[in-house]
């Protein structure tokens, strides 16, 4: 039995609806899956009720873009965490609006540069709340600026080219402080794409509750090293394919499949109730 607790659906930057989604996972006969679109979980009662008529376990998610102290940009996953808490909503609902406010000035770059492309084109293709560099990529191919995407990242979107802006992003400490306050547990995704190793030791200090050791875009080394890294500072493994449906090739779903084990270690953290802040741990009977 397998999971995969890394998914997007187009809710955010992803193609797959989610029923879509779903089927997919279906296909593939996942026992669980959790959906972790960028800033919003308005995916999330979709895909409760495409799971639970396809029989499969689905656990809340989302994925936030927080900064390191020093500086790097990192992703936060939160899973089981309340979807309906009312400050993990507004503070989405302020990072949707840097999303597109960000979406607006990159297209103004792009149209300095003579790239006549314009934000609402950005908007009605991206048709959702958290729109990011994707949709961008997707406008240039499909007004012709670009032949592909990954051309589009290259030539414009990446870091430090001509039409990139930085995202306004939240402290770590301040993302697993949130996602805590939810209720929920946090876990840093892909560590290996961001080569952020040495911050992994403040993060556990600042709550961390997992690391995402399995990814597509994680070797079997790196999968070795974060194991042996979480087992370290007492964290949760997690996993998943961070599948995007169509927009990076062929989809990623299927590919990256973590033992159901991790799952209910992971279900058995999020029923251990959290001190409140201040307040220390009981001791353990017995
Ligand atoms: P954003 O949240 O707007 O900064 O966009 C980040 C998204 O862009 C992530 O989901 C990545 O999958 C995607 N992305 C980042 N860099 C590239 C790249 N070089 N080529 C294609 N997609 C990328
Ligand atoms: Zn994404
Ligand atoms: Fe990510
Ligand atoms: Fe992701």
């Amino acid at each position: 039995m397998f999971a995969d607790l890394h998914l997007h659906t187009r809710f955010s930057d992803g193609t797959y609806s989610p029923e879509e989604l779903a089927s997919e996972a279906a296909r593939h006969g996942l026992r669980a899956i959790s959906l972790t679109d960028h800033d919003t979980v308005e995916g999330v009662p979709h895909m409760v009720d495409a799971c639970g008529r396809r029989g499969i376990e689905f656990i809340p998610g989302c994925e936030l873009t927080a900064q390191a102290r020093n500086g790097a940009e990192l992703h936060i996953l939160a899973y089981h965490f309340n979807s309906a808490h009312p400050r993990f909503l507004s503070e989405l609902q302020r990072y949707q609006e840097v999303r597109q406010e960000r979406i607006r000035q990159m297209v103004a770059r792009l149209n300095e540069l003579g790239v006549g492309l314009t934000a609402d084109a950005v908007f009605a293709i991206a048709g959702c709340r958290a729109p990011g560099r994707p949709h961008i990529a997707r406008a240039l191919v499909q007004a012709g600026f670009c032949t592909s995407p990954d051309e589009a990242f290259d030539r414009y979107l990446k870091m430090n080219r001509p039409a990139w802006v930085p995202k306004a992003k939240m402290s770590a400490a301040d993302a697993i402080a949130l996602i805590h306050e939810a209720g929920g547990l946090a876990v840093m995704a892909h560590p290996g794409l961001n080569r952020s190793d040495d911050v992994i030791g403040q993060l556990a200090a600042d709550g961390l509750d997992g690391i995402e050791c399995y990814h597509s875009r994680h070797t079997p080394a790196d999968s070795d090293r974060y194991r042996a890294i979480a087992a370290q500072h007492d964290l949760l493994v997690t996993g998943g394919s961070d599948c995007h449906g169509m927009n990076k090739g062929r989809p990623l779903i299927g590919g990256v499949m973590i033992p159901y084990e991790l799952v209910e270690k992971l279900n058995q953290r999020a029923r251990v109730p959290r001190p409140a802040p201040g307040i220390p741990p009981l001791p353990t009977p017995g």
